[in-house]
């Protein structure tokens, strides 16, 4: 076997794993493509480029991503040190300079006698994961824009299912921001009632519905009229040159529909058959549907409502919605290029693949989402990958983050079954709820954020 820790793709995920792992004296070889090859988002010739926004978003802790840093912060994550030092002034924000941030990011994992880096694209020539993994430990950490080649390797793994090329995603809402005076449950033509069913009996049946895969918010044609209204005209994101068709041709978002007709959105998504209004005792004019997204079911998101709208915007069109009038967004929709495979299916809840254990991904690829996602999973999976190179021979170690933390929360989102998985960023829906209920959201944001810090504390003890 190898005596060191192969780290494929050196962006924030594999610089983070490869720092980790390094740091816990094993020798690391990280391959990085560029400057040999970039990715249609790459121009810089460092490690850990940031490709878009320099915002690594709040540090107040009763914001979930301040929290997640914060817990990087406990757990000696490199980047999320150098992103402290090279930050510029952004408010409560952390926003870094980005050429400074990615400069020395390399600069410490050159100087760094345990880590070796090379410049070469892995799926290209001679350089294969299959026979890395057969020889030692690897990481596959090449991002929402991995090389062609590659991907053509880890398709090999997954299989043709196990991975997707780009996000359409909906938004997704917190369960106890949703009105349920407005709202109702159930399935479309269970929830129904009946030609012949006694208005009693019905109303006493879907009283049992609460377990049904679907909150439904019901539209009168006023509200449906103004909803559509808003959302032909609200502003949307602009796509790179790279992304425009491969988006258009597979999925199309809400806001390019409703442009079509006026009734189009009530005969798509929006469909009102198989609904009666609790409230009203008829169908209504239209329907948005609203399905569970954790297993927990603290969060749901809107059935068919992926979108390019600005996410300010959609929080003020989608809250036109009767019953989300409050609502809390944790993730706003997006439709963008990105490289993600199947992880409920493949992985567990340290990034380990299922089928061969030699195997870690980290980073985008994985389904989480973001900047500080993605350096939290590479610090997840370079830890138990040196448990695993530890203990190869052995029954192998596990380093499992406690899930009422935002790293272990984000760990077990991504491998916990999901039939419409979507890559997820930090939020507190992902969270186990408090033992009390609170409904003061910063209080109750603070107390989620100081349990996960206290649990965090006291396990690194
Ligand atoms: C266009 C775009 C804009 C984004 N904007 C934001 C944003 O504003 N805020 C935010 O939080 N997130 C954003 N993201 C999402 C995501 O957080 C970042 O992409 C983040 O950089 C992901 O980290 P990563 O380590 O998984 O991948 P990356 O940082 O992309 O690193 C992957 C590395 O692997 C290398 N590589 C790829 N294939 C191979 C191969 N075959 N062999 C060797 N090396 C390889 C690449 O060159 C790259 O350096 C954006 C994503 C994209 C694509």
């Amino acid at each position: 076997m190898n005596d060191f820790i192969t780290v494929i793709g050196g962006g924030l995920a594999g610089s983070e794993a490869a720092y980790q792992i390094a740091k816990r004296g094993i020798k690391v070889k990280l391959y990085e493509m560029k400057p040999k090859k970039f990715s249609p988002a790459h121009t810089n010739k460092n490690l850990a480029e940031i490709v878009c926004s320099n915002s690594f978003k709040s540090n107040l802790i009763t914001n979930a991503c301040g929290l997640l840093k914060e817990e990087l912060r406990l757990l000696d994550s490199l980047l999320i040190h150098i992103a402290d030092e090279t930050s510029v002034p952004a408010g409560q924000a952390l926003a870094v300079d980005r050429e400074k941030f990615s400069q020395k990011v390399t600069d410490v994992l050159k100087k760094n006698k345990k880590i070796e880096i090379i410049n070469a694209e892995i799926g290209d020539e001679n350089l294969h994961i299959r026979d890395l993994a057969s020889r030692g430990i690897v990481i596959i950490a090449t991002g929402p824009l991995t090389s062609d080649a590659l991907t053509k390797e880890i398709i090999e793994l997954t299989g043709d299912e196990g991975l997707h090329f780009f996000d359409a995603a909906a938004p997704i809402v917190e369960k106890d921001s949703i009105d349920m005076n407005i709202a109702f449950w159930g399935d479309r033509y269970d929830q129904e009632r009946g030609k012949e069913e006694d208005i009693e009996e019905w109303k006493k049946r879907i009283e049992g519905l609460k377990d049904a895969d679907y909150i439904n918010l019901p539209m009168n044609k006023d509200e449906y009229d103004s909803f559509v209204n808003e959302l032909v005209n609200a502003e949307v994101v602009e796509l790179h040159k790279f992304e425009k068709k491969e988006i258009f041709e597979g999925c199309m978002p809400i806001e390019i529909m409703a442009k079509r007709g006026m009734d189009t959105l009530r005969f798509g998504p929006l469909k009102p058959v198989g609904f009666t209004d609790p409230r009203t005792g008829h169908r209504p004019y239209a329907v948005v549907q609203l399905r569970q997204d954790n297993s927990e079911g603290s969060i749901y998101n809107i059935v068919g409502f992926q979108t390019n709208l600005k996410f300010g915007e959609q929080k003020r069109v989608f809250s036109m919605i009767p019953g989300l009038q409050n609502a809390g967004f944790v993730k706003y929709g997006v439709m963008h290029r990105n490289t993600f495979i199947n992880s409920p299916e493949l992985l567990d809840d340290t990034y380990n693949f299922k089928d061969n254990k030699n195997i870690f991904f980290a980073g985008q690829i994985t389904g989480v989402e973001g900047y500080v996602e993605s350096i939290s999973s590479g610090l997840v999976a370079g830890i138990n990958a040196c448990l695993r190179y530890d203990k190869i021979s052995e029954q192998t170690n596990k380093a499992v983050f406690d899930e009422k933390t935002m790293i272990g929360a984000l760990a077990k989102y991504i491998s916990t079954e999901n039939k419409h998985f979507q890559p997820m960023n930090a939020n507190f829906g992902i969270l186990p709820a408090l033992d009390e209920k609170i409904k003061d959201k910063k209080i109750r944001y603070e107390k989620l954020s100081g349990r996960s810090l206290n649990i965090l504390t006291h396990s690194m003890k």
